[in-house]
């Protein structure tokens, strides 16, 4: 039996967030009422001319620069023509054998095994409009109408090729996800598999391993999550292995992903890249990035996550917890400035990964929505030191912080779960319980010191939970133990 290698390459778009479109002034908001975010431009009406955006160039060299790619001097706009009813110029401008940034990659970790993926290309382009298909099932198929909807029209959009170096659905998927912080810690887009500001189509042959030619290839469109970005590529390996063991061919094509059936169908051949006749933008002049502007792009980029990731695991801090705080961008901020009042570092991780997390995901809220600054975590974090909480209380108050009843100090007071510390005030609930309990004392004197448990739970509950469980068991100790 043949063992099969798949080989994997992932196109990805990427919308940007930039305040006007790729060439017209009109507003990017996906919010507005169709049709009303147009102007001649967008719409294609005779005679209109296209002006670059700058802040979506700029945007798109950020990516660049992150994905460790060298960024061109000069660059090209081409004209991509094809005719589909949502692209009102029957063209796409965008950029075709000169793009903008070249040769870099994404690393990646599946389950402690590393690989790097390269990039081939960065290049910009701009979105079609919006075709909503009226049938039930949103199928064209199934539609007695269309509606089309042109605020998309000519919104800035990223392409990002990556080099045919992916090894599996898992891979897949980590690259995605990488991919996607990548983007998000830039600032350029909210990378949204859900909305459609990210999209990932997956190019996926496969071929007897050790063989050096690539397999004949199939890209698969339409999944709208990381899950479906992984299912769909598992499906589509055995698909094409089924077919080469049945004697079949595997035909280049692109292919539908349907959620529901969790299958691939075929939506249409390959168009070749002569199909689209590239030629030259002849309303646009080459564009310049000049020495300058390429230093100030890399230089005002921010922490990336993988660097930030290494950092905070320096610092000590399981992986684990360190992924999860850089996955969410505002965790590790919030991480980073409360270390910075000094708070410990570990203690810090566990809150914001466990109570913070499990807070947030209950109620559907973001963090920005709770009010918890670094202030109430390095505050939350003394009153641990000083032993005026328990861990546990610590936790609870924590809770409360999130729920908006204010700082850690007046939550404790306010609910009354300040812990007993105060060696004076326990002295007597302690002898009060070995009074209640001469057994106890008679083992504990002879060296058993398996009671002592019971004891600090007695006092516990006299105390409602409020005594230094570990203050209680050193009075124990000395009050027994003793000379
Ligand atoms: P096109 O423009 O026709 O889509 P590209 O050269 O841009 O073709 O490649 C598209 C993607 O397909 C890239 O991510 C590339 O790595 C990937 N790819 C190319 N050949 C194969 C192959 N045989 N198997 C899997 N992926 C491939
Ligand atoms: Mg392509
Ligand atoms: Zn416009």
């Amino acid at each position: 039996m043949t063992n099969w290698e798949a080989v994997i390459g992932i196109e990805t778009h990427v919308e940007l967030q930039t305040r006007s479109k790729m060439f017209c002034g009109c507003e990017v908001n996906f919010s507005a009422d169709p049709n009303t975010t147009v102007c001649p431009v967008c719409l294609a009406l005779p005679g209109a001319l296209p002006v670059p955006n700058e802040e979506a160039i700029e945007g798109i060299l950020k990516i660049g620069a992150a994905l460790d790619c060298e960024l061109v001097e000069s660059s090209l706009f081409h004209r991509k023509n094809y005719f589909y009813p949502d692209l009102p110029k029957n063209y796409q401008i965008s950029q075709y054998d000169v793009p903008l940034c070249v040769d870099g990659h994404i690393d990646i970790d599946v389950d402690g095994e590393e690989a790097r993926v390269g990039i081939t290309r960065v290049h910009m382009e701009e979105d079609t409009g919006k075709s909503l298909h009226g049938s039930d099932t949103g199928r064209i198929h199934d539609a007695d109408h269309s509606l089309l909807d042109f605020n998309r029209s000519g919104v800035p959009l990223v392409e990002i090729v990556s080099e045919p170096d992916i090894r599996s659905p898992e891979q897949a998927r980590a690259y995605a996800a990488e991919l996607q912080r990548v983007v998000r810690a830039l600032g350029v887009s909210d990378v949204r598999l859900e909305e459609g500001s990210v999209r990932f189509d997956a190019n996926i042959s496969v071929r007897p391993a050790g063989q050096a030619e690539f397999g004949t290839r199939t890209e698969v469109k339409n999944m709208n999550s990381l899950r479906s970005l992984q299912r769909a590529i598992a499906y589509e390996i055995q698909r094409q292995i089924g077919v080469i063991e049945g004697n079949g061919e595997i035909v280049q094509e692109t292919r539908h992903w349907n959620e529901d059936s969790g299958a691939t169908s075929s939506m249409r051949s390959k168009e070749e890249s002569e199909d689209y006749r590239y030629f030259q933008e002849p309303d646009l002049v080459p564009l310049h990035v000049d020495g300058e502007w390429r230093d100030r792009v890399f230089a005002g980029l921010p922490e990336l996550p993988s660097a930030r990731r290494k950092r905070i695991v320096a610092a000590g801090v399981e992986p684990q917890a360190a992924a999860t705080l850089v996955e969410a961008g505002d965790l590790a901020d919030l991480f980073d400035h409360a270390v910075s009042l000094g708070a410990d570092r570990k203690q810090i991780a566990n809150w914001l990964t466990g109570e913070v997390v499990a807070h947030l995901r209950r109620n559907e809220v973001a963090l920005a929505d709770t009010g918890l600054s670094a202030a109430h975590l390095n505050e939350l974090g003394s009153l641990v030191g000083e032993g005026a909480l328990s861990s546990t209380a610590a936790k609870e108050v924590l809770g409360h912080v999130l729920s908006g009843e204010g700082s850690p100090r007046e939550v404790a007071a306010a609910r009354d779960l300040t812990q007993i510390s105060d060696q004076t005030a326990l002295d007597a609930e302690v002898d009060a319980v070995l009074a209640a309990n001469p057994d106890v004392v008679e083992r504990l004197r002879s060296g058993d010191m398996k009671p002592i448990g019971f004891v600090v739970g007695q006092v516990m509950k006299a105390t409602r939970g409020k005594a230094d469980p570990k203050l209680v068991s050193e009075l124990v100790r000395s009050k027994t133990q003793g000379d």
